[in-house]
């Protein structure tokens, strides 16, 4: 029923080798929407030879030419805004704001992209010895796979290709089987844009496409983002194959609230990272640490902050909070707050039980607030990646830094205060990999690289900025001599000291 989301190889919708489907729900309404075709392995192994052919004559195309396409890219995708948020909308839930908000922040790194000249110029020293000069390069690697999580179906796949097609890779896309019709649309504007077929490809499906990508040997890397148990596999399984790969996994991030801090800025700016999106975002804020006298305000400004949220369909009007993913995301929200719960901690907002009129069948649950949960609760540790804000109390700031670095993630992290000393210890002491300061939700601007450390991410490289430049290219290093005809140079067996 509905419509039918194919994959995308040589620059046109196809159904695959294999007649196997599965349902894309609408979060808000419980219903199902469409039917996705899933890839097998021999619909892979077509694509990626599509790929590699593509891939040979792209690497060759200009960096002038391949500017240019990204720059009618971006306008397409921005006259398709509209058209790309509603369907993220109706796959994922999330309000149509928010929908616009994470296509915007993806257009930052295709921004990036269209300077690529800049980042693909290499270094050169003339007479590193008489008559001797040396420089670099960057090449591409050739086709590289990026496999994606369900919570941005747009931004996190521009994480990656446009860095990786401007530096002349050729680029297969798996993203995720619960919202995955944005990837389609954006593969048919890339091929308006003036791509040429094979050079973006995208299939749909899960474990069976993402292992075959993961051991294909026409791949040569391998970005993902999803949760941490996954990550662990694609970067074992990929890394196995011989490939490079940058695995992004969970996150549990903590905001730090000081005694100094404002307290009513703190509460807004933590409600809206712990319940925007409802709390499906890598950089949400699960968890907020008070300090000292900062406890008690802070619990009266959040409560008051969460229980003044409207829940309700993304695409309504006056929505603060969508629905969550799926009737397992929204079942592990209630089982993890009955635990903390049944665990002796207070529940100081509870969003269980909450039904959104003539949303029945929709997943929806209301924002939670938790206090008084002891330190090695799961619904502490874990990532619920739900709207629930844990508030853990703490005496001091060495105190706070230490309950940061105990959490086996180091995805972001945000400290409020009016303290520049604070502030600055705060930056250099704390294992995360993206700090905000009175910023709840750091993520790095296209330009910059976005990253965490621990469990967060398995690889060496970033995402986007100079760190996806680094990841889809290889460096050569280049010594050059041009000894006229008639010079003699004289040889020596003993190795060049210039
Ligand atoms: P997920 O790990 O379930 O899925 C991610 C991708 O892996 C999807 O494309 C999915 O099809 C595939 N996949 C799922 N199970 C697989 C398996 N057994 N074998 C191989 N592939 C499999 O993640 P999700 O639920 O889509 O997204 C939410 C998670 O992603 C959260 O943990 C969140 O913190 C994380 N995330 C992290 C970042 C970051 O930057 N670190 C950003 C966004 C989301």
């Amino acid at each position: 029923m509905g419509y039918e989301i194919t994959h995308w190889i040589d620059g046109r919708e196809d159904a695959g080798d294999s007649a196997s489907t599965q349902p894309i729900m609408n979060p808000a309404t419980g219903g199902e929407v469409g039917t996705l075709r899933l890839a097998d392995e021999a619909t892979v192994d077509r694509a990626v030879q599509v790929a590699v052919a593509a891939q040979e004559t792209w690497a060759k195309v200009s960096l002038a030419k391949r500017t240019q396409i990204l720059y009618r890219m971006r306008q397409l995708m921005i006259e398709h805004t509209d058209e790309i948020a509603e369907v993220i909308t109706r796959e994922h839930g999330k309000t149509i704001a928010d929908a616009k908000g994470e296509i915007a922040r993806g257009l930052e790194t295709l921004e990036f992209a269209t300077s690529i000249t800049q980042d693909l110029k290499g270094g050169f020293t003339q007479d590193v010895s008489t008559g001797v000069d040396a420089h670099t390069l960057r090449q591409p690697l050739g086709v590289v796979a990026g496999i994606t999580p369900f919570n941005f179906p747009a931004m996190v796949p521009f994480w990656m290709h446009p860095i990786a097609i401007a530096t002349g890779n050729a680029f297969v896309l798996k993203p995720s089987e619960r919202d995955p019709s944005a990837s389609n649309i954006v593969a048919r504007l890339y091929q308006e844009a003036g791509l040429p077929d094979g050079v973006f490809q995208v299939l749909h499906g899960g474990k069976t496409v993402v292992d075959a990508l993961c051991e294909h040997e026409g791949i040569s890397a391998v970005s993902f983002v999803g949760s941490t148990p996954i990550a662990q596999h694609v970067h074992a399984t990929a890394s196995a194959a011989g490939k490079r790969v940058q695995a992004l996994g969970g996150a549990n991030n903590h905001a730090v609230v000081m005694p100094d801090a404002n307290i009513e800025f703190a509460a807004g700016q933590v409600a809206s990272g712990a319940f925007g999106s409802a709390g499906e975002r890598c950089m949400a804020v699960p968890v907020a640490v008070t300090v000292g006298d900062a406890h008690e305000p802070f619990l009266a400004a959040i409560t008051a902050e969460a229980e003044k949220l409207v829940v309700g369909p993304g695409d309504r009007e006056g929505t603060d909070m969508p629905p969550v993913i799926t009737p397992d995301a929204k079942d592990r929200v209630v089982r993890m707050t009955d635990e903390a719960e049944a665990a002796g901690a207070t529940i100081l907002v509870d969003g269980r039980g909450l039904v959104v009129e003539g949303f029945e069948g929709g997943n929806f649950v209301g924002p939670t607030v938790i206090t008084d949960l002891a330190a090695d609760h799961p619904t502490y540790t874990d990532e619920v990646f739900g709207p629930v804000l844990v508030v853990m109390h703490v005496n001091n700031f060495d105190e706070a830094i230490a309950l940061v670095n105990s959490s086996p993630f180091g995805n972001g992290t945000a400290i409020f205060t009016d303290s520049g000393h604070y502030a600055r210890r705060f930056e250099d002491e704390i294992q995360v990999g993206m700090i905000g300061i009175n910023v709840p939700i750091p993520t790095p601007v296209g330009y910059y690289s976005f990253g965490g450390w621990k469990d967060s991410l398995f690889g060496e490289h970033h995402a986007h900025g100079p760190e996806g430049v680094g990841f889809y290219t290889r460096q050569k290093a280049v010594t050059t001599r041009w000894p006229s005809q008639n010079e003699t140079v004289e040889s020596s067996m003993s190795f060049p000291t210039h």
